[in-house]
């Protein structure tokens, strides 16, 4: 069956569905450009609750729990854009190839998304046209802009992570994660690591690569823009006061590595 565009928008996001991009701070100046994938974990009214019970959808396996608090509260403090993205990761994952089956998870950790069974490849496309081409599609809009005012570009994606996976602690409260960029990475683990009271991830709990992660890989490394992934242990910002708490020390952070930037000329 061929679908026409308009026939599309009004089979996945109808009138009573948010835009799948949510942004802050467009006007701001800061170098940093912050992102997060899995800031929201909407569900277009169409596809009802995907066949998940409520417990099921506010786990990680639906969004990043806390992520959005420090975002908005790390854009605020830096004066930094911050684009999101609204819909849940079960719909599909906007950091992931879209071609690949985790784009729209039949399983997610142990658990059978029964609202993913059986898709069509035009439902498939059609996730994609609505809401991980838009996202993306902004992303890379708001990076042209900012080359075209002369305005640098550090591009800082945001996560959170479980604090227990397969039955196994995890020991860090914050991970940097990246692949090929060899400049913002090693500065944010330095400062991280002086903070004094923080277990830093190198590249843990995960490490980015081209298979498995698509907004590093897409908008960092192909752009050759400085970047690194950050995330953040979900337990520790479980509540407004530990999102406040980590948006107010990566400000700092972020504020110290801009000096440095900016004194070694790299921005
Ligand atoms: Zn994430």
């Amino acid at each position: 069956m061929v679908l026409d565009s308009e026939a599309d928008t009004s089979l996945l996001l109808g009138t009573e569905d948010v835009p799948p991009v949510m942004e802050e701070n467009p006007a701001g100046r800061s170098p940093f450009l912050l992102t997060a994938d899995h800031y929201g974990r909407l569900i277009p009214r169409i596809l009802g609750d995907l066949g998940l019970p409520a417990s099921q959808l506010a786990r990680h396996i639906a969004w990043d729990p806390g992520i959005a608090g420090v975002a908005d509260a790390l854009s605020e403090h830096l004066g930094a854009h911050l684009i999101a993205q609204r819909y849940s990761r079960l719909v599909i994952d906007c950091n992931r190839p879209p071609h690949t089956a985790s784009a729209i998870p039949l399983i997610s950790e142990a658990t059978t998304v029964p609202g993913n069974e059986g898709l069509s490849r035009d439902d498939a496309e059609m996730r994609r046209a609505q809401i991980f081409d838009p996202y993306h599609r902004r992303i890379d809009e708001i990076i042209d802009a900012r080359a075209q005012q002369g305005m640098p570009t550090v591009l800082v994606s945001l996560h959170s992570f479980t604090p227990v996976y397969a039955g196994i602690a995890r020991p860090w409260h914050i991970g940097t994660l990246y692949h090929r960029d060899t400049m913002l990475p090693p500065l944010l683990l330095k400062h991280l690591r002086s903070e004094g009271d923080l277990v830093v991830g190198d590249n843990e709990p995960y490490a980015v690569s081209d298979e498995t992660d698509y907004t590093i890989p897409v908008h960092g490394e192909r752009r050759g823009l400085m970047n690194s992934g950050i995330e953040i242990r979900q337990d520790l910002i479980s509540d407004q006061a530990g999102e406040t708490a980590w948006a107010e020390r990566l400000a700092r952070v972020l504020g110290e590595i801009e000096t440095t930037l900016r004194k070694e000329g790299m921005i």
